[in-house]
């Protein structure tokens, strides 16, 4: 660690906000005195803003059709090994009221983008979770849709919309998807999300092929610009069905100091130690929430499903039932000492609109 890092890191934990070539810097320049130190200020705020409190959300995977070929994921349109699976709208209220009944006041609806499932479909589903059980938050991840859309979603009952932007650079998002996705669309749906009141979650992958620490140094630019509620992260990691099953995959390192800077830049944020990060090393959720993350998302898809969700090789956690899944994830927090609260878990200091 040096002096000039030492500085910057300084900087960074009482102006929130360093330029790209400072973020660059403290990339090309990290080792563990220096993660250890970002992790340190990093908790700092995760203790003053959340205690030793660490949310959980239960995951449903409802859908692995997906209509997009994005080149990095193992549910790509021309992945012609996945078998594919829908659940049915009562299966995925199921789901929903089982994760409220194991204590769950927030669930996340997320799938590949599958035109079977029309917006009148996902509000009628929004609209019976909601009439069962009005205090339980919803979130949807599905992708890129309308600005009318994600307004019906909102009136519908969804609080919440994760929505990575995957990469800050727009010459790094044309590598790691075909030419008609686009990066400027990725962006107008996180204003759109933003503009209806949503809580947004953005986020990206670290160490995607290509990924230079200038372009990692976007994303943490992106981050304190945009300023998202929650900011889902973790290592890209190869599925062997993809054109990327050469590349390598990103490591807990890179992904541990990226948690840790962006609790730095966005003190209050919602952070969660993804499930890739707890797949590329098995402590990697824990020593995420040592670098600053806060939540865990446990999965609650039925567990005839949950092996054919696999974004990635080596996806952990595909086996077990929904409640052992939170047993399990209880424990590991707590013996980091931490513990898990089921509530809705709102940012610190949030107002809804
Ligand atoms: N279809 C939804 C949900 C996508 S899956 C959407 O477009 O938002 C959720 C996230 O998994 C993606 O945003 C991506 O960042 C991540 N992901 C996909 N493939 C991955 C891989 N090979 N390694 C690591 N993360 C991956």
């Amino acid at each position: 660690m040096n002096e000039r890092s030492i500085q910057l890191l300084d900087r960074l934990n009482t102006t929130h906000s360093l330029s790209l070539e400072e973020y660059t810097y403290l990339l090309d320049h990290r080792d563990e005195e220096l993660m250890r130190s970002a992790a340190e200020y990093a908790v700092a705020y995760q203790k003053k803003y959340y205690g030793n409190r660490v949310f959980i959300r239960g995951l449903v995977e409802f859908t692995n059709y997906c209509k997009n070929n994005c080149l990095y994921c193992g549910i790509r349109r021309g992945n012609r090994n996945c078998k594919r699976y829908r659940l049915s709208p009562e299966e995925i209220v199921y789901c929903a009221n089982k994760g409220y009944d194991l204590g769950f006041r927030t669930v996340v609806l997320q799938g590949g983008e599958d035109p079977y499932f029309s917006d009148e479909m996902i509000c009628d589903i929004l609209r019976r979770i909601k009439k069962e059980h009005p205090d339980m938050m919803i979130t949807l991840s599905i992708g890129e849709r309308t600005k009318e859309s994600y307004e019906a979603y909102f009136k519908a009952g969804a609080g919440r919309y994760l929505l990575r932007h995957e990469t800050a650079d727009p010459t790094l998002y044309g590598h790691l998807h075909p030419a008609e996705m686009s990066w400027e669309n990725r962006m107008r749906c996180l204003r759109d999300l933003r503009d209806i009141g949503y809580q947004v979650g953005a986020g990206f992958m670290v160490e995607s092929p290509g990924q230079t620490h200038r372009q990692l140094a976007m994303d943490l630019k992106f981050i304190e610009e945009f300023l998202p509620d929650m900011c889902g992260i973790g290592p890209y990691i190869s599925h062997r069905d993809t054109p990327f099953a050469e590349e390598e995959s990103g490591t807990l390192p890179t992904t541990l100091f990226c948690l840790s800077l962006i609790r730095m830049i966005h003190p209050r944020v919602l952070l969660p130690a993804t499930t890739a990060l707890g797949t590329v090393d098995i402590k990697g959720r824990e020593r995420g929430i040592l670098s600053g993350a806060n939540v865990v998302m446990p999965n609650l898809s039925p567990r005839d499903v949950r092996e054919k969700y696999t974004l990635y090789d080596g996806k952990i956690c595909t086996g077990e039932e929904a409640a052992e899944c939170i047993r399990c994830l209880k424990e590991r927090v707590r013996f980091v000492g931490y513990e898990i609260v089921t509530d809705v878990g709102n940012p610190a200091g949030y107002l809804a609109p």
